[in-house]
Order: structure tokens, then sequence, then C-alpha cells
């Protein structure tokens, strides 16, 4: 007896249609049409099919271009649903060990006498010294004396140095090392990190560590290629899209470059997140006296590495979470070592035990900053310099015990006060009310705020100035 096969009809869950309309046109008998309503979950107009006119022949099946689109009906429709295989079998036995962490070692350095390096050098020999063998990026004014560096010492100590073809690309090689437990870093200037920002939300969101080097310059737009710090709110507030944030670090000297530097891959690995290292391009370029550490780290591998042996094999690395309840659930788990990462926070005071008048500055601004407080004092003015070394988290509570004698706020910076916002948002969060009044010296463009303007600006505020009510801002450049 023949045996008898009765052919499928086509079958579509609309949210895989892409409303391309080639099933309609091949249909002869015309049994396909497009959907009166869009798909709330694709944005697209799906297509409808009268199954009873439907003589199974299969073309529209044949010329949807959609892997998961028209497809012969299933028994069970609910065999196409997404589902995580893990729910619907459990998790795959296996007899691989259980990862657990590879735990870095530290190996004693010679003592030697102090560098005098640039500060893109320190940085790159900071994070030589911190393990990291991945080097990925690209030559970008004023940071590529830290590319150039790893380029040429890299394939001594059998790393990995890759001009990437774009920022993206960049960002994401840093993606693919992370995965892979490894310490990996970029060297860039603004222009190039704001290309980077979707890559480093990836990262944060599949928790991933990297280190990114933002050498600052002149904005907006290609700008120029002189100093400037107006990327503190890209790397404070805007990494990207989502739930977002990173440790912000803002050395000030050479000898900062390295150990923040250095510091950076030890936190960036201790909490899964990128950090952030931003400098402005008179650092980068500025020579210092730098000293190296007793020893440097050399790298273990960490339990949850995708590494591709058979204790890591069970490993996987991702940000994409279908299910809003698991996403809600990611984010909270983010908020909380976000959290965490404000034990970071770091300050250095220079003579604010008494101080009535409290510089605020970071990076090279800072420099001016300290020489127009030593100038001050000279004149009798009981001045003082706050450096937020940490710009994410900001150091509020190093901050709040100088306002009991302070009288006036001077912020000193090159950018039009995105660290005074960083200041304002952290003394409301820490719910302080009263503080005294802000005074700005700014300067944008490549220049710098000099230290006789500084202090002349200093001498000019209004004498007896008093605690008062937050009443906005006096910008004095
Ligand atoms: S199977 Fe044939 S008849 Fe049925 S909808 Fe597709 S093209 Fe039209
Ligand atoms: S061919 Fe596939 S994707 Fe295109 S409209 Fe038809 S079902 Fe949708």
């Amino acid at each position: 007896m023949p045996q008898v096969t009765e052919r499928p009809k086509p079958f579509l869950f609309p949210e895989f249609c892409k409303g391309c309309g080639r099933c309609i046109s091949v249909c002869q008998k015309h049994s396909i049409h497009f959907a009166d309503h869009i798909n709330a979950r694709t944005g697209v107009v799906p297509i409808e099919i009268d199954l009873d006119t439907c003589n199974a022949c299969g073309l529209c099946m044949d010329a949807c271009p959609e892997p998961y689109g028209l497809i012969g009906r299933p028994v069970d429709a609910t065999d196409w649903e997404l589902e995580d295989p893990s729910h619907l079998f459990g998790h795959r036995p296996t007899t691989a060990p259980v990862p657990v962490d590879i735990p870095d070692q530290r190996v004693a350095l010679p003592a030697c006498e102090p560098l005098v390096v640039k500060g893109n050098y320190a940085a790159a020999i900071g994070a030589l010294l911190a393990g990291c063998r991945h080097f990925f990026g690209y030559p970008i004014t004023p940071s590529t004396e830290g590319a150039e560096l790893m380029a040429s010492l890299m394939p001594k100590l059998q790393g990995v140095f890759l001009q990437a073809v774009s920022e993206v690309a960049t960002v994401n090689h840093m993606y693919g090392a992370a995965s892979a437990g490894q310490r990996s870093m970029t060297f860039t200037s603004s222009p190039g990190f704001s290309l980077m920002l979707e890559g480093i939300s990836y990262m944060i969101g599949a928790e991933l560590p990297g280190v990114f080097v933002n050498i600052m310059r002149g904005g907006p737009g290609l700008g120029n290629i002189a100093p400037e710090q107006t990327d503190i709110k890209l790397a404070c507030r805007g990494l990207g899209h989502g739930n977002t944030h990173a440790l912000v670090f803002a050395p000030s000297t050479p000898q900062e470059m390295l150990d923040m530097t250095m510091r950076a891959f030890d936190l960036s690995f201790r909490y899964r997140n990128p950090v952030v290292i931003l400098g402005d391009g008179y650092l980068g370029q500025m020579t210092g006296r730098v000293m190296l550490p007793r020893d440097m780290v050399k790298p273990g591998i960490p339990a949850w590495a995708v590494w591709g042996d058979a204790m890591h094999r069970r490993n996987l690395t991702s940000s994409i979470m279908l299910a809003e309840t698991d996403l809600e659930q990611h984010n909270e788990h983010l908020n909380r070592k976000y959290e965490a990462m404000k034990v970071e926070a770091m300050a250095d005071t220079f003579v604010c035990d008494d101080a009535e008048i409290i510089v605020v500055a970071c990076n090279t601004p800072a420099r001016m900053a300290k020489g127009a407080v030593q100038e001050l004092r000279h004149m009798g003015v009981k001045a003082g310099l706050f450096r937020p070394q940490t710009l994410w988290p900001f150091p509020v509570d190093a901050f709040l015990p100088l306002l009991a004698h302070a009288r006036r706020i001077v912020m000193v910076e090159a950018s039009p006060g995105q660290l005074e916002d960083e200041l304002r948002l952290a003394l409301s969060r820490a719910d302080v009310r009263t503080y005294p009044p802000i005074s700005s010296v700014q300067h944008f463009g490549g220049i710098l705020p000099q230290q006789h303007e500084i202090v002349t600006r200093i001498m000019d505020l209004p004498a007896g100035s008093h605690a008062q009510a937050v009443s906005g801002s006096e910008v004095l450049a």
C-alpha cells in the first residue's frame, strides 16, 4: 500500500517576520497578506496566512529569507518558542572539574633608579607590570606614545599588540580577550573614546574587565590635540547605553599614571568591570620622575574565564538577557557592585586642615592649583587644595570634613564645569543641603588654567563670604 504523507502548511511566529513580502509574491493561491497591525516586539507589519485556501505547496517557505521565518507547521507550535535550554533540560552533566581561580602571582623586581618618562609611557609601563599582555589600539594624539611603547615591547614579552582597524574593533577585541580572562587595555583620546562607548556598555553588561586610558583633548568634534578635561561627563555619566558605571581615575603626575594603571587592572578584575583612566593631553606628554614598584604581577586565570580547557568549558560571557525579570535581577546585581565600588574613592589634600578657601582640581590643572595655594598661603590666605583622584565615585566622604571651616569653594578645571557637576551631584547624594558658594576658574579649547589667574581670581573674591544655602555658581573665567 503506498504511504501517504501530508505536506505541512506554513507556520510563522510573527516576531520572526521582517515584513519583506517575498512570500506574498510567490503564493499562487493568494493565501498570504500583510496584517493590519504592527507587531509590538519587532516594529514591523508581519504577514498572515489563510490556511483554508493554502494548498501547502511550500513556495512561501522556500522564499522566506528568515531562518526562523516560515516553516512547516509543527505538531506543537510551542516547540518554536525561544527558551533557555538549561530551563528545559537542566544543566548538562559533565565530569569537568568546577572552575576555580588560578591566583595571580607577584614577582619581585630588582631595585632600580627612577625613570624619567612621559605620562603615556608611565601608564604603559604600569600596564605591563600589572600583567597586561594584550593591547588593542591605534595612534591617536596625544595618547600615541602608549601604543608606541606597547608595539615595541609586547612582541618581546610574548604579548599581543594588534593595531585595530577602528575604535569599535578595539573595544570588541578587548571584550574577546577579557572573556578569556586576559588583561587587556587601550590608549585613546576623546573622539576615540566616544566611539568605544557602545562596547564598554557591552563589557559592563557581560561583567568583563579592561583598562581604558583616555588622554583627553580639546573638543567637541575633532577639536584639537591640546589638553582638556571635557570627557569627565562621558566617563562618569555616559558610558554607553543602559545602567553603566566604571571606576574613573584622574592622575596628576607621571608617577600616578603608572600607579593608577596598575591599580586599575587589579580593580578591573576584582569587580569584573572596565576601569577608565582620565588623563589630559598635557599629562600624557609631561615628563616626570617615576619610581617602579617592588614587584610585578604574573596574572592567573579567573574561574569565570572562557579559557578553553576542560575546567572552564562550561563558562559563558554574555550581556544578553531576554527575560525582563532576568535583566532586572542583573541590573540589581550591577547596582550592588557599583555601591561596593564606592570604597575605592580616593582623594589627595594639600594644606586643607584649616582652609577657608577650598580649591578643587584634578589632572594637570591640579598642579597649577597647588602652586596657587602655596602662593596664597605665603600671602596669608587660608587656601587648601582638594584633589579627587577618583572622579567616579567622587570622594565626597573625604570632602565633607573640609566644609566645617570652608567659606568658599573654587573649582579649577579645563572644562565648562564638568568637575563641578560631579561635586554638586556628590554633595546632593550625600544629602548636604548647605555649603559655601562655588566659584570657578575655567578654560577649554586646549588652554589650561594658570597659577597666576587662580591667585588673582581668589584675591578678587568678595571678602567675608560665609556658608550659605546653595545659590548657584559664579564663573570667573
Ligand atoms: S504553502 Fe503555498 S499556498 Fe500555502 S501560503 Fe505558502 S505559497 Fe501560498
Ligand atoms: S518572506 Fe518571511 S520575512 Fe518575508 S514577509 Fe514572508 S514570512 Fe515575513
